[in-house]
């Protein structure tokens, strides 16, 4: 009889906690501490987006089984920046234990992962969708050029719940300042002026992006740098830091905070 009762309760509990995951449409934005890369979770309810997925260390994984409950193994869409290991390196790994319903990215795979992965490829003006959420892609196609240089920018959006307010996050891959002197002149980068909530900074901080005129034109409230510890590139840059600390932005970095969670 008293096991009975167990049963009752664990599944009554069971399903508080799925009728939780399932109403809560509150927003939640993960910048997961992936150590030396970038990987971004988006949780809207039961709905979840990857924005690159980490390098090839299992860091990704980790940080998707703290934040989604362990029912839960479909990811709906990721979007890979670029095909950089330490953006695209988690992808196997996670394609193990989850199902990817979309993958989108800036292009196909690199020689020998062709055969693994078939992205939808997106560029400027596409929009991925999915409720009240939306991520807009601003940078052009390069044909040539370097994988950076390549690398998409987005804006991603949805609306605070109850406040009905729109955040808005500039999700920059590893696009270097070149990239960011053409973004300044886009009608649409000068619409988010003073708009910004989160800049996802540039390349981990790297001294070749986040340039005064990009941080002058989106003025962003904050800035999460996304970098692993005692790194051999010398990420984030001194020079980065100095900008960003002058203008009065907020800092919030993976390497000394772990995940960066961002609820409003
Ligand atoms: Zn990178």
């Amino acid at each position: 009889m008293k096991y009975k009762w167990w049963v009752v309760i664990s599944l009554v509990a069971l399903l508080l906690m799925v009728w939780r995951s399932i109403g809560d449409s509150k927003v939640k934005v993960v910048f997961c501490d992936v150590g030396q890369g970038d990987g971004a979770l988006i949780i809207s309810g039961s709905f979840q987006m990857l924005i690159d997925t980490g390098g090839n260390n299992q860091r990704m994984l980790s940080c998707l089984s703290r934040h989604l409950p362990f029912w839960d193994k479909n990811i709906e869409t990721v979007v890979l920046s670029h095909w950089d290991i330490d953006h695209s390196g988690g992808l196997p790994d996670i394609s193990r234990y989850y199902k990817i319903e979309k993958l989108y990215s800036n292009r196909l795979p690199p020689a020998g992962d062709e055969q693994k992965f078939y992205p939808t490829i997106i560029g400027e003006n596409d929009i991925i969708r999915y409720g009240g959420i939306d991520f807009e892609i601003l940078s052009k196609n390069v044909d040539d050029g370097d994988s950076n240089e390549n690398s998409l920018v987005g804006v991603l959006r949805y609306k605070d719940l109850p406040s009905g307010r729109q955040v808005k996050i500039l999700m920059m891959g590893d696009a270097p300042m070149e990239v960011e002197q053409s973004l300044v002149w886009q009608e649409k980068l000068k619409s988010l002026s003073n708009e910004v909530d989160i800049l996802k900074i540039s390349h981990h901080g790297s001294d070749m992006a986040t340039s005064e005129e990009l941080l002058d034109e989106v003025n962003p409230k904050e800035a999460v740098i996304s970098v692993g510890k005692n790194n051999k590139f010398g990420h984030p840059g001194k020079v980065v830091l100095k900008r960003l600390e002058e203008r009065g932005i907020k800092i919030k970095r993976t390497d000394n905070m772990g995940d960066v969670t961002v609820t409003y």
